[in-house]
């Protein structure tokens, strides 16, 4: 705040980390920055992933000061980290201004980690099955919420000579409801000056919104896709995910269809098996039959119980039934191991049990 005149002049400090390379430059354009400042700052944010300006090493003091006066970079608070002792599985819970508490899973396999992000505090579609669910909808994470979580813990996989290599949009809320900040923080990652991290490693999950399914059509981007389907059957599925109700299963495939006619891209399908539920040999067979015009990858995922909820986790000879069901009929799949049981690792869990102590 600046006094000139007894007139008082408040300016607003802009989040510099959510600026994507265009908008940061007109505004430090503005300021009368030169051009090649404009891609230090940015390498000093997204590739060195610097939070304090005084560290902008090649900016000058004067500069830094502009910095500062003009703009802030946002904080986040690691509340919680909890490392699996049963698989190479991690989970951090973190704060964000404002009190907002998200959660972020880490999972590593033969070297190579994948981070499953969330895009937003809560979540407002109501799966049965999802720990999230039974949180208040809070908000739609900023570009710098969801960027955050992704250089928090690649510095701390750096520090241990590791490194990301996949992001999965599968964590806490349904990332096209939040589109716009999901693929601006995907274009900040993929940039040339800050991770460098190609397209083709970041999925984004949605429950099957269709209109934005036919929005990320149109982008045609290198982003690959992921489904959570859970069952092909419109009365159960509704059960489970009311978003179901809205957009049933026939929309849905035409939509997805359509999706792969024009990337050419091949779909992943989360399909979570849920006892006495969705996973008897009828249901293979039905969801084979669902799947057959499609290049895809079908993720079979024994339920990880959740506090409150009466679903059970299927036997392992149910799950391997299943799953060879799937394999015998020429679809692509694979039965994952139930990762992070000991940690909560399931969407929304860790939050959820934070709020219950
Ligand atoms: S599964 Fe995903 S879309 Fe459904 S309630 Fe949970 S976070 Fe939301």
């Amino acid at each position: 705040m600046y006094i000139i005149n007894m007139k008082v002049i408040i300016i607003e400090k802009l989040n510099i980390s959510g600026l994507k390379y265009d908008t940061l430059e007109k505004e430090l354009l503005k300021l009368n920055f030169k051009k090649y400042n404009v891609k230090q700052i940015f390498n000093w944010l997204h590739n060195k992933m610097e939070d304090n300006f005084d560290n902008f090493s090649n900016i000058s003091k004067e500069n830094r000061n502009i910095l500062s006066k003009n703009f802030f970079i946002p904080e986040i608070t690691l509340l919680d980290h909890l490392i699996s002792e049963n698989d190479n599985t991690e989970k951090f819970l973190f704060k964000l201004q404002g009190n907002v508490l998200i959660e972020s899973v880490l999972i590593g396999h033969k070297n190579r980690y994948t981070l499953c992000v969330s895009s937003q505090a809560g979540c407002a579609l109501g799966c049965e099955f999802c720990a999230t669910a039974t949180m208040k909808f809070e908000k739609n994470l900023d570009i710098s919420e969801i960027l955050m979580q992704f250089y928090y813990v690649q510095k701390y996989l750096n520090q241990k000579g590791n490194k990301l290599d996949n992001v999965v949009f599968m964590g806490m809320g349904e990332p096209f409801l939040n589109f716009d900040n999901v693929m601006d923080s995907i274009d900040i990652l993929n940039s040339i000056d800050g991770q460098n991290c190609s397209k083709r490693n970041f999925t984004v999950s949605t429950s099957g919104l269709v209109p934005y399914i036919e929005k990320f059509t149109d982008l045609d981007s290198q982003v690959n896709l992921a489904v959570s389907l859970h069952s092909v059957n419109d009365e159960y599925r509704s059960k489970i995910m009311p978003v179901n109700k809205k957009y049933p299963l026939k929309d849905l495939k035409k939509s997805l269809l359509a999706y792969q006619k024009k990337t050419k891209k091949r779909i992943s399908f989360e399909y979570i098996l849920i006892d006495d539920f969705n996973c008897s040999k009828n249901d293979a067979f039905e969801l084979t039959k669902f799947l057959r015009e499609f290049s895809c990858l079908v993720n079979l995922i024994p339920y990880n119980p959740v506090a409150g909820k009466s679903y059970a986790t299927p036997s392992k000879t149910r799950q391997q039934e299943f799953y060879r069901i799937l394999l015998k009929n020429n679809i692509n799949a694979t039965l994952r191991e139930t990762k992070g049981q000991d940690i909560a690792a399931a969407c929304g869990q860790l939050k959820v049990k934070r709020e219950l102590i």
